[in-house]
């Protein structure tokens, strides 16, 4: 089996959402490595007991810091339970972690369905080696011009 990194974040609406799942697939999880902003991780781990690591708290540039950790290849896949009814301060960083998963190829469940369906993949226990997009034509570009 190979441990996979997960980052997971909710929004404090979705945050019961988010610890319930986590419940009901604790055991899968706790095979591998758990990595979280910085009031996801602490529910977690009060509620949960599981060993998580936390960045900051994700208005305080959590979501930055997991954006940092998925451009240097230290997270393989991202659960984020978004709220789409309430606007947040830190839209501008939920985007910005949004979009640098998906230029970095990186699995993202943003709602319970997507995250059971990830979850369940055989993908998530085996040794699957993600595509990780090249570059280098895009850092060669010509800007002379
Ligand atoms: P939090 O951050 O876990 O510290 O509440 C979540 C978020 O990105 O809003």
């Amino acid at each position: 089996m190979q441990k996979k990194n997960i980052a997971l974040v909710a929004h404090d609406n979705k945050k019961d959402d988010l610890l319930n799942w986590i419940s009901t697939n604790n055991q899968l999880l706790s095979r591998h490595q758990l990595y979280a902003t910085g009031t996801t991780g602490k529910l977690i781990f009060e509620n949960l007991g599981m060993p998580v690591t936390r960045y900051k708290s994700g208005p305080l540039g959590g979501d930055q810091q997991i954006g940092a950790a998925i451009a240097n290849q230290e997270i393989d896949f991202l659960i984020f339970f978004w709220d789409p009814l309430q606007a947040l301060s830190h839209d501008t960083d939920i985007k910005a972690l949004l979009r640098i998963a998906v230029v970095w190829n990186i699995p993202i469940a943003c709602n319970r369905a997507s995250a059971d369906y990830l979850i369940s993949s055989p993908l998530i226990e085996s040794s699957y080696q993600r595509d990780v997009p090249n570059y280098d034509n895009y850092l060669a570009r010509d800007l002379s011009k």
